[in-house]
């Protein structure tokens, strides 16, 4: 165990509606001292800016428009530094900002930027506090809320345990026991039809975006926590292999480091329908993707685009760099002498989903 990134909701940082509370901050900056001084490393995905907003401008209920819930971002989050940085003040720990945004992740250049600078930053001793970039965040590109946040960046940093502390206990089999369930080895479509939304008045993300984060953290080799940040000394109980809340297990054979922005990071421009001949040699050879395995190419690509590539039967199977485009695709197609070898997505360009 090397590397941990706590994601934190609003509800777990504040009392009532919006207003902060320094003691319970003080508990978790003790708490992540302490897996410090084990030589653990400590990323925190902190939620709070729009709640600690409400706070400040004394309203509540979350704003329903955009610009709204961007204007008590940008309030709150100065704010939600400041408290950070107050907690840690007594162990002597410096915070850093991070805020990041889905489009900026995107870009190959912004991703590596963002991976390096958070290396840096462990390496100088800094906890790194991250959050949305909400102010230039739309909603067609918001994380939404920051679950899914919290997956990404256990993703990109390599980390070998997420936990996802929140108001809610973990996940609860609502229809059948009632009880929390403590150990999920796979999510299944039944384990995702669990989920049930959130009435809480700050949280927005409730356990169905949970378990998409889980998803994607535990498919990048990273155990998962959904557990109740109000338990006392949660972090070091869930270290300590205690079960409280929801462990998810990562998958046996995560997807490669390099492979995961182009798999979790994107949001593809079109897909590739291919035969189950090209699947099989996709999944099973570990092939690249060639041009007559391709049945047909749908929405506009260009050279380079990250597109998904699905089997006859509507399944993503995997998700790739085009090196051609929709049109040069298209092209290719209908021309029946489309030579063999001609390559559409390299296999170094390529995530098996
Ligand atoms: N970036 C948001 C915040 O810090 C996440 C949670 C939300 O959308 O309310 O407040």
């Amino acid at each position: 165990m090397n590397r941990i990134v706590i994601k934190l909701g609003t509800g777990i940082l504040t009392k009532g509606v919006g207003e902060t509370d320094p003691e319970k901050i003080a508990r978790m900056c003790a708490q992540i001292a302490e897996v410090r001084r084990r030589g653990i490393e400590v990323l925190v995905v902190s939620s709070g800016a729009i709640g600690m907003g409400m706070g400040i401008l004394k309203m509540t209920r979350r704003p329903k428009t955009l610009a709204k819930q961007q204007a008590c971002a940008a309030i709150g989050q100065s704010q939600l530094i400041q408290v950070w940085q107050d907690g840690f003040r007594p162990y002597g720990i410096t915070v850093g900002q991070i805020l990041l945004t889905h489009e900026g992740l995107a870009l190959r250049d912004r991703y590596v930027n963002a991976k390096a600078t958070i290396e840096q930053m462990l390496a100088y001793g800094v906890v790194p506090i991250i959050n949305e970039n909400d102010t230039i965040s739309t909603y067609e590109i918001r994380f939404g809320n920051n679950d899914l946040l919290g997956a990404m960046v256990a993703s990109l940093s390599d980390a070998d345990q997420l936990q996802i502390l929140s108001t809610a206990p973990g996940l609860v089999d609502l229809d059948g026991t009632g009880q929390t369930i403590p150990v999920v080895k796979a999510i299944t479509p039944e384990v995702a039809a669990m989920a049930k939304d959130t009435n809480s008045p700050t949280a927005v993300g409730g356990m169905q975006s949970k378990i998409q984060a889980a998803q994607l953290a535990t498919e990048s080799g990273c155990t998962t926590y959904i557990a109740s940040g109000a338990e006392e000394n949660i972090v070091l109980r869930l270290l300590d292999g205690e079960e409280i809340g929801t462990r998810f297990e990562p998958v046996s054979a995560p997807i490669a480091s390099k492979k995961r922005w182009l798999a979790y990071f994107q949001r593809p421009s079109g897909s590739l329908v291919i035969d189950d001949g090209a699947a099989k040699a996709l999944t099973e050879k570990g092939r690249s993707l060639l041009a007559p395995g391709v049945v047909r190419s749908e929405g506009n690509f260009d050279r380079g685009d990250v597109v998904d590539v699905t089997n006859t039967a509507g399944i993503v199977v995997a998700r790739g760099q085009s090196s051609l485009s929709s049109a040069e695709i298209a092209q290719l197609l209908a021309d029946k002498t489309t030579p063999q070898n001609a390559e559409v997505i390299h296999r170094d360009s390529l995530a098996l989903l």
